[in-house]
This record gives C-alpha cells, sequence and structure tokens, in this order.
C-alpha cells in the first residue's frame, strides 16, 4: 500500500522520537535526548527480530512474562473478538463473561481458601490492592495500628507509591519518598552470602532468628503482614534456602501476621505449575498477587487474590463496608478474554507438565556453566528462572568490569543473537516456557561463547 508506505516514519524518525521524547522505566533522566533502543518488530516462538532483520533469542521473556511465546494467532484473535463483541465494561456497575469465568478459574487454581480476586492492572496495582486490603481489614477489626509490613532486603514489588515503599532494593531508595513507616525491612536471605562453611540449614535458621526478632523487635501487635516472592527474581533470582517458605509461613500465623505470596514472576508455569506457593513451597498463602505471565504479556491485567478468612475480616460488623479500591481498568473484558485465552493455550499444549520435564535440563546446564567459568561466582535458578553472578573476588583493578558483568555478558551475547536482562554484577534470564531442549542449548551455548569472551577480558 502506497499511501501507507509514504505515511509512514522512516527508521531515522522512529530513532529520534523515541530518543527525544520517551523516558523509558528505570531509564536516566540523562539519557532522554540521548539513550536508543532497540526496536523490535517481530516475535515469532521464543525469538524477537529488531528493525534491521536480526534475530535473538528473547532470555528475559519479554520481561519474566511471555510464557507461551510470541506470535499466536489465537491470542490476536480472541482480543479481537472480545474488542468487537465489547471492549469495555465498567467495573463499577457490571461484569463481563470473561471477568466472571476468569475470577472463577483463577479460585480454582489458587490453594487453599483463596476464593475472592480483585482485578487490576499489572503486579504494582495488584501488591497495592494486596497491602490495601490488609489496611483496611485491621481498621475494620479496630486495630488500625497493626500496619507495618515485613519485607526483604532485594525484594521488588512494583513502582506504585506502596509497592514500591516493599521494595528493597537499595538503588530505589534514592530521590524518591516512599511510606518508610509502613515497612521493616528484613536482612539478606540470599544463600550466596552466607559466611563460607555454613551450611543451608543453619541459613535458614538465621533467617528465621532475624524474623523472630524483627517480630520482637517492632511487636507483633503493629505487624499486619509480610510480603514475600518465593524466589526474589529482581533481586538476581534468591532462591531461599529449604524450609524457609513454611517456616516463616508458621512464625507470621503464630502472631497473627498475614501472608502475601507475590507470585508476579513465579505465578503462571515459571516453576511448572499454576502458582508456587502451594505445590513448590508447601504454603497456603492469605493472599497471592499475579500479573504478567497471566495473558503471557500479550495485554496488562493483574490480580489480587484473597482468602476466605481474609474476606470474612474485612467484613468486619460496622456499615460502611465498601472498599474503595479499584481501577478503571479493573476486570477489563479483554484482558479477562486474553488471560482465558493462554490459559487454554498452557492447558492443551500441557506447558506446565512441559515445564516440569524440561526443568533438571535448563539448571543442568546453568550448574556446569557455574563449574566450567572461573568469572561465575555462582550460577542459580530455579523453574526456567537463571542467575549468573560475577565473582566478587575479583582484584581491585578489575572490580569495575564485576559491576559491569551483566552489560558486557549481554553485550557480547547479544552480537551473538541473544538477550539477557543485565544486573549489575548478574545476568538473569526467564525464556518463554515454550522453549525445547535444542533452544535451551542453542541459549546456553551463546551463554558460554559470550562467557569464553568476557574471561579472556577479565584475566587481561
Ligand atoms: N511484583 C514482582 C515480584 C515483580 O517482579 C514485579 C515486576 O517485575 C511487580 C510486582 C510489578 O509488576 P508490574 O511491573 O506489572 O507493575
Amino acid at each position: 500500500n502506497q499511501k501507507t508506505k509514504s505515511n509512514s516514519p522512516s527508521e531515522e524518525d522512529l530513532t529520534r522520537w523515541d530518543r527525544d521524547h520517551h523516558l523509558h522505566p528505570w531509564a536516566g533522566v540523562e539519557g532522554v535526548g540521548k539513550d536508543e533502543y532497540m526496536r523490535v518488530n517481530t516475535g515469532e516462538g521464543i525469538y524477537l527480530w529488531d528493525s534491521t532483520g536480526k534475530r535473538y533469542i528473547d532470555g528475559p521473556g519479554g520481561m519474566w512474562c511471555v510464557q507461551i511465546g510470541y506470535g499466536r494467532e489465537e491470542m490476536a484473535k480472541a482480543i479481537a473478538e472480545q474488542t468487537m463483541q465489547m471492549p469495555y465494561a465498567s467495573p463499577w456497575s457490571f461484569t463481563s463473561e470473561p471477568a466472571a469465568v476468569l475470577a472463577r478459574k483463577l479460585t480454582e487454581m489458587a490453594p487453599g481458601d483463596l476464593n475472592t480476586v480483585h482485578f487490576t492492572t499489572g503486579g504494582s496495582t495488584a501488591v497495592d490492592t494486596a497491602l490495601r486490603a490488609v489496611q483496611f481489614m485491621n481498621n475494620r477489626l479496630g486495630r488500625p495500628e497493626k500496619k507495618i509490613i515485613l519485607s526483604r532486603e532485594k525484594a521488588y514489588h512494583g513502582s506504585t507509591y506502596l509497592a514500591s515503599t516493599m521494595t528493597g532494593k537499595e538503588r530505589f531508595k534514592t530521590q524518591f519518598d516512599k511510606a518508610d513507616d509502613l515497612v521493616h525491612f528484613l536482612p539478606d536471605i540470599n544463600p550466596y552470602g552466607r559466611p563460607k562453611g555454613m551450611s543451608l540449614e543453619d541459613w535458614c535458621d538465621a533467617k528465621l532468628a532475624d524474623m523472630e526478632a524483627a517480630i520482637a523487635e517492632v511487636g507483633a501487635d503493629k505487624i499486619a503482614a509480610f510480603i514475600a516472592e518465593p524466589i526474589l527474581c529482581s533481586g538476581g533470582i534468591i532462591v531461599p534456602p529449604p524450609g524457609y517458605h513454611k517456616r516463616t509461613l508458621d512464625l507470621c500465623h503464630k502472631h497473627d501476621i498475614l501472608y502475601i505470596s507475590d507470585e508476579v514472576v513465579t505465578g503462571f508455569g515459571r516453576m511448572g505449575h499454576w502458582f508456587a506457593s502451594e505445590p513448590v513451597f508447601d504454603i497456603v498463602p492469605d493472599i497471592i498477587t499475579c500479573a504478567k505471565g497471566l495473558t503471557s504479556g500479550y495485554i496488562p491485567l493483574g490480580a489480587c487474590i484473597l482468602s476466605d478468612s481474609v474476606v470474612d475480616r474485612m467484613r468486619g460488623s460496622s456499615e460502611n463496608d465498601t472498599f474503595y479500591n479499584g481501577y478503571t481498568y479493573s476486570g477489563h473484558p479483554v484482558g479477562c478474554a486474553a488471560a482465558l485465552k493462554n490459559i487454554e493455550i498452557m492447558e492443551r499444549e500441557d506447558i506446565l507438565g512441559h515445564v516440569q520435564r524440561i526443568t533438571p535440563y535448563f539448571q543442568g546446564r546453568l550448574r556446569a556453566i557455574g563449574e566450567k567459568f572461573d568469572i561465575v561466582g555462582d550460577a542459580r535458578g530455579m523453574g526456567l528462572l537463571g542467575c549468573l553472578e560475577c565473582r566478587p573476588e575479583l582484584s581491585d583493578e578489575t572490580y569495575a568490569a564485576h559491576l559491569q558483568f551483566g552489560n558486557k555478558l549481554d553485550a557480547a551475547c547479544e552480537e551473538m543473537g541473544l538477550l539477557l536482562r543485565p544486573f549489575g554484577n548478574m545476568a538473569v534470564f526467564s525464556p518463554p516456557l515454550i522453549m525445547t531442549e535444542a533452544q535451551i542449548d542453542e541459549m546456553f551455548d551463546i551463554m558460554e561463547a559470550g562467557l569464553e569472551k568476557l574471561s579472556a577480558e577479565y584475566a587481561t
């Protein structure tokens, strides 16, 4: 079509417009007018193509979310059909078929008595909803002082005011105001950081002791909830020691502290289950938050799933029990239709079973990298989540390079057709769940070639 073509912006225009006018998430403000991002044009399966036609394996799986891979016509069709039938229904006044079906479906997938869903626009708003529900519950129970949330160093829970308050990453604390009186952080739980020679069992005991100390210091009557990602993902795929989840949940419940499991990343197949909390970590939380893989990233949607016991206590006894929380796009019919199609595809293709079957191979290749390369201090992961952390004991001259490890490895792999997600001295990856064994080899072969290159550089 000649007309469209002549009206289409040129490659140079697109680069310039994005560079000059688009402030990306977590971007340096200095970079506006300077930084140029790779423009992705198409996707198919686990692969992306940039505007020059170069192909990449999508190591980060979008942003931990493209579970079923790119280019699914069925998703496009479901989204188009729902758009034509009913693109929007105000959740204040109406419901829609996809919202009702999805609400029921999510409660069937969730463990225990988590039977009530509040739909949100994404992960941060799901976390905000969980926290506001907890505040609301305690206010209605006549204990407004029970407000503080236990979170953990290196946790990531989102970018809204409350969710970012619970985020325990150092660099997020700078320049922003946060509701600091509402949070108490527990020290880092990364087993990699434990004292040399300490067993995982002793580390788990130490982490429980940290929580006990926090409860004693703050007072159980002041602590409303503990919020925890089953695996701290943005913190660098930190897998807590075995038994940690169950023991922290028991400790919380002993002190009448609610447990919020933030499954924004670990949900929807990443660990081979719809939710990881119960089948993988043996816990039935009071609240689960999810987003991302819920629609495989095809359209924004999130959800906060509440247990009957929380909802019962939110009811309280006084008359005004209106939960004034919700979003214009809560239960968006198109978002819910996309989630239902995504779930249907995952069920039909047995993607949960596939993840369970290929995880040992994926994790095996990851661990082998840790053995093979001296510059890798820790190669860790679980399910289809992986992280390579640079060895800290590098000499002074290479310390700057140590912090650049993620960027350097990402750049080396990008050249060879693999995208990773760099985090300072780490590189993480969470590819689409449909990855085959051959594609796992393709991904790790490139990673190894990238590490060969970096090893040579670090040695000089
Ligand atoms: N919670 C966790 C564990 C996350 O990893 C993220 C995003 O990465 C969020 C919440 C926030 O989700 P969103 O970016 O959809 O608001």
